[in-house]
């Protein structure tokens, strides 16, 4: 059997809307590409140059407050952050990185959107390509 092309929970994403604000200077400047607080999605960039891989990325984080519920999913984000600060010497980045969390959203960044989540995410059908 042929591996999907694309992994989703775009079933989740059913009635609810996704809010994404673009251009925020303040998380450029915290050297962040953008940070889900669901139902938001704040963008450091306009949204012409947010990359398939950053909006999938933050889908991702979505789907895990689905998931877990709002409380439970920030409340462990921070908890495992804080763990990881103390047990590591490496400092926040390090502590970041290897939030489960994150781990779980790095690697979402490699499976494309559907139409569903482009939709929910306010983005243009995909093009079809010429043949
Ligand atoms: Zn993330």
């Amino acid at each position: 059997m042929a591996a999907p092309l694309y992994r989703t929970n775009e079933a989740l994403l059913a009635g609810r809307r996704l809010i994404c604000s673009y251009n925020w200077r303040l998380l450029r400047s915290w050297h962040i590409q953008a940070v889900t607080l669901y139902p938001f999605i704040l963008f450091a960039t306009p949204r012409a140059r947010v990359p398939e891989a950053i909006f999938r990325h933050e889908l991702e984080h979505v789907y895990q407050v689905l998931r877990l519920g709002w409380m439970r999913f920030y409340f462990s984000y921070l908890w495992h952050y804080a763990v990881l600060r103390c047990k590591r010497r490496g400092g926040h980045h390090d502590a970041y990185v290897n939030i489960p969390f994150e781990l779980e959203a790095v690697d979402a960044e490699h499976y494309k959107l559907t139409a569903a989540e482009r939709a929910a995410l306010g983005l243009a059908p995909r093009r079809r390509s010429p043949r």
